[in-house]
Order: structure tokens, then C-alpha cells, then sequence
């Protein structure tokens, strides 16, 4: 990705004008794959990671976002007619609306709001605890009759740790099962004081050896790594993620030793394999920045069987699932 700001900006969020809201980028109701019955899942925006297979390529910065869909785009030009600082790309010719110049645009909204087409979006919305609230109590007999919940994701939503603190408070006096799913590259004093308010943690490990998990993700796993240990000395309940890429992770000495890993940690409930899809791509393209494995294709059936069938040597409950 071609994005330059910083990925790693917990100081900013955690700026007293920024809170109590958060800013989220998606809330999906009825969810039924994030930590068991039906669930509401909430995204957070900004991640401290920047994973090359990134499924979410909108929710990585810390901030807003703009994107432009060109198939929906009619030309009308009225984007650019309103746009304060010049910011709507055209082609050579000037004829038509290619995309928004990331690098000008103050994310005012005043092209989002003209466009009629639906061709550009604004992503990420502040919302508060009682927005929340309002949101969840809609369906909150389903939750409960489901045995479901409410699921916090992201991005990671760990990096607006008051929010979320607040958010799971708010949602365990409503009586529900919370769950928090999370790259863990968070540091412990932030993230301890959220554990006692959630009853599952889903996390992936992506890779065991430290320098190949900086090339993948920016990031080195070492406090990763540390966070886990500490959570199954907790005894949390734990859900792993293993996000399957082809050439990239899925050799197998990585992958004995990430069995080895959760063997060792005894709060493990099971183990979800997530085969690498092309799904980021046209994301990506949306919010014009490049996808670096456009070229990596999904591993093969057989790739993705012998994987599940490594970690149920050391888990009750594997699935195989989308990423
Ligand atoms: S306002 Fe929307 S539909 Fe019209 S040119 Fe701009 S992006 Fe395209
Ligand atoms: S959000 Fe505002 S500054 Fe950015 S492209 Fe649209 S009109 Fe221009």
C-alpha cells in the first residue's frame, strides 16, 4: 500500500477530544461467524499492522477515509464543481473522474454528499457508547436466545482502548457475551484492563519467526508472542486465526510450530483456518492504493485440508473458513 501517515498511532486516538466516541467503519448485524450465535460485530478503524493480504484495506488508517467506486461514477462532474481543493483526479483528457487525489483532499464530505450516484464514500463514523447501546437493543433477544453477542474487530480495537473499555462495560450490563478480536501487537498496561470484561479472545498468529512476521505485516511478533502467553497464563478463553498464504506462510515448519505454540496454551477453544481470497483487491483499488499479492492465487484444497488437519492434532474444534 502507498499510504504514507503512521500505522501505529495509539498517542492520537487516545487524545481526550477523541473519546468517548469510536471511530468504527463498519457495524454488521446478525453476524454468525465471530464468536459463536448471532452476534453484532463492530469494526474498528485504524491497525497496527499493515498485513500484505489485508482484507480490510479501509480500516488500517487511524483516521477517515475516502473511497471511489468507478462503476458507479456517471460522470456528472458536480464532485468536482464542489471539491475546495482541486482534489477529484480526471484522465489526461480531463473528461472523466478517475479517482480522489489522497494527498489534497481534507475529507470535508462535500463531494460524498453531491454524489447522488453513490460513487464516493466517506468510511469510518464516530459513534458513541449510547449509539451502541441504541443499535444493539434491537436485536438483543436474538443475542440472547442465540447464545450470541456482541463481537469488537477492526482494524484493532484494542488501539482506542477507551472506547472500548466503556463499549464492553456497556454491553456486559446489557447482559451479553462479549467478544474482542485482535492482532495483539498492543502494549500489555493497555490491553490488561480490557481482559476481565470479555469472555472470548480471537486472535491469528500469521507467523512464528519474528523477521518474516515484520516483511508480512510491518510489524515484529516478539510482543505479539508476549501478550499471548500472558493471556493463556489468564486462562481467557482463546479462539486462534490462521490466515493460510499461499508461499508466505504456509510451510510447514511455520506451521508445526504454530501448532506447537497453541498446544502449549491450554485456553485455546479451537482453531479457525482462514484460506487466503482475493477480496482486498477491488477494496483496494476503491481507496486507490495498490495491492501488493494480486498475483498470489488461494491455496489449494489440499493445502488448506492438510492444515486443518495439523492443528486438529492439537485442538477439539477446527473450521475452515473465509478470511
Ligand atoms: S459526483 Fe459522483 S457520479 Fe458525479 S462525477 Fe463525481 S463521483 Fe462521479
Ligand atoms: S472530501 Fe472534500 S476535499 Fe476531499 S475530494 Fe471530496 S470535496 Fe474534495
Amino acid at each position: 500500500m502507498n499510504w504514507t501517515d503512521k500505522l501505529y498511532d495509539f498517542d492520537a486516538l487516545q487524545k481526550p477530544d477523541w473519546e468517548p466516541k469510536g471511530l468504527v467503519f463498519d457495524v454488521q448485524r446478525f453476524a454468525i461467524h465471530d464468536g459463536g450465535g448471532i452476534r453484532t460485530n463492530v469494526f474498528f478503524k485504524g491497525c497496527p499492522l499493515n498485513c500484505l493480504w489485508c482484507q480490510n484495506p479501509e480500516s488500517i488508517r487511524w483516521r477517515q477515509d475516502i473511497s471511489f467506486v468507478e462503476q458507479h461514477c456517471i460522470q456528472c462532474r458536480k464532485c468536482i464543481a464542489v471539491c475546495p481543493v482541486s482534489a477529484i483526479k480526471t484522465d489526461s483528457c480531463e473528461e472523466r473522474v478517475t479517482g480522489i487525489d489522497k494527498e489534497k483532499c481534507i475529507l470535508c464530505g462535500a463531494c460524498f454528499k453531491t454524489c447522488y450516484a453513490g460513487a464516493i464514500n466517506i468510511i469510518g463514523r464516530w459513534l458513541s457508547v449510547e449509539d451502541l447501546v441504541a443499535m444493539v437493543n434491537r436485536d438483543r433477544d436474538f443475542y440472547v436466545a442465540s447464545g450470541g453477542g456482541i463481537t469488537f474487530s477492526g482494524g484493532e480495537p484494542t488501539g482506542q482502548p477507551k472506547f472500548l473499555l466503556a463499549a464492553l462495560q456497556a454491553m456486559q450490563g446489557l447482559g451479553l457475551h462479549t467478544a474482542v478480536e485482535t492482532c495483539l501487537h498492543v502494549p500489555w498496561e493497555q490491553l490488561e484492563p480490557l481482559l476481565s470484561h470479555v469472555d472470548l479472545l480471537l486472535t491469528d498468529i500469521k507467523h512464528m519467526d519474528p523477521e518474516r512476521h515484520g516483511a508480512l505485516t510491518g510489524v515484529s511478533n516478539e510482543l505479539i508472542l508476549e501478550n499471548f502467553r500472558n493471556i493463556a497464563g489468564l486462562g481467557i478463553p482463546v479462539r486462534v486465526r490462521i490466515p493460510l498464504i499461499t508461499g508466505l506462510n504456509d510451510d510447514v515448519a511455520n506451521l508445526q510450530a504454530t501448532a506447537d505454540l497453541i498446544a502449549s496454551c491450554k485456553n485455546v477453544q479451537g482453531v479457525d483456518v482462514l484460506p487466503y481470497n482475493r477480496l482486498g483487491i477491488s477494496k483496494c483499488h476503491q481507496l486507490g492504493c495498490d495491492y501488493a499479492l494480486a498475483d498470489v492465487a488461494p491455496p489449494s484444497t489440499e493445502s488448506v485440508e492438510a492444515t486443518a488437519d495439523l492443528f486438529r492434532s492439537v485442538a477439539d474444534d477446527v473450521t475452515v473458513g473465509g478470511m
